[in-house]
């Protein structure tokens, strides 16, 4: 009489999945996927929201017009630096080469209250965030780094989130002086190197094109979004389609 070894016990990774991780509407089900139900599992552990962490000045509200209309406002006999001449994410340094006391002068628009308010949005900004929040399996978050003088700043881009794109995104509202601690898969931002604690990010920074930053070549690996006007939807997709992979060599939604 032959006898049967004893089941083994299943992997790790093949024990079911807690309701969390459960398969959403609208991801793959078992019957997309390339092989047995240990795989569907596993394709479920990674089938999960997008995170887009998306900053707010530069890319949701204009800084740069703001702040150039506001400097030649209140300094109208001083040079000023136009849009389509500023290089580098700080115009405080750029003034202060172009003439060293107009670095304070420059400081005192964005922090004197209301700066922050009355930033006008960037051209197709709300009605992106609007529809990306709609978005099926995607997550919106707005993640903004306030200015060391926050007396003004914090409660402006409350403020301004709330008069711009309502209440329920004032809740999506993350304020941090260090993004690479917040857990994300995308950061739509405008400043082209992002440093902080966490030497390796879980986001991929996509840089959003500025005055600023538009002359900056990046390299391959790098992605940027044009305007607003340019295919968001395709780099929230193409991450999807990655997490849905899972990680290399699993062989998750792999041909
Ligand atoms: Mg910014």
């Amino acid at each position: 009489m032959q006898i049967s070894p004893a089941p083994r016990p299943l992997p790790e990774a093949a024990v079911p999945a807690r309701s969390s991780t459960r398969l959403r509407p609208g991801f793959p089900r078992a019957s997309m996927l390339p092989a047995g139900p240990c795989l569907a599992v596993m394709a479920a552990r990674y089938a999960r929201p997008v995170r887009v962490l998306v900053d707010m000045d530069g890319v949701l509200a204009d800084f740069e017009a703001g702040l150039l209309r506001g400097f030649q406002r209140n300094f109208p006999r001083e040079p000023y630096v136009p849009l389509e001449e500023r290089r580098g994410f700080f115009a405080r340094e750029q003034y202060r080469a172009l003439r060293p006391d107009l670095a304070d002068k420059v400081a005192s628009v964005y922090e004197a209250p209301g700066f922050f308010l009355n930033l006008e949005p960037i051209p197709g900004a709300l009605e992106a965030m609007r529809e990306m929040n709609d978005m099926q399996d995607t997550e919106v978050f707005i993640c903004t780094s306030p200015l060391l003088k926050y007396d003004h700043c914090v409660r402006e881009k409350y403020g301004w989130v709330e008069k711009h794109l309502g209440p329920q995104f004032v809740e999506r509202i993350i304020l941090t002086r260090d993004k690479t601690m917040v857990l994300g898969d995308l950061l739509i931002d405008d400043k082209d190197t992002i440093q902080g604690q966490e030497e390796t990010p879980s986001w991929e920074h996509i840089l959003f094109t500025c005055c600023h930053n538009q002359h900056l070549a990046l390299p391959p690996t790098r992605r940027r979004l044009l305007s607003w006007s340019d295919n968001w939807k395709e780099i929230i997709d193409s991450k999807r389609e990655v997490l849905w992979r899972g990680p290399p060599g699993l062989g998750l939604l792999h041909a």
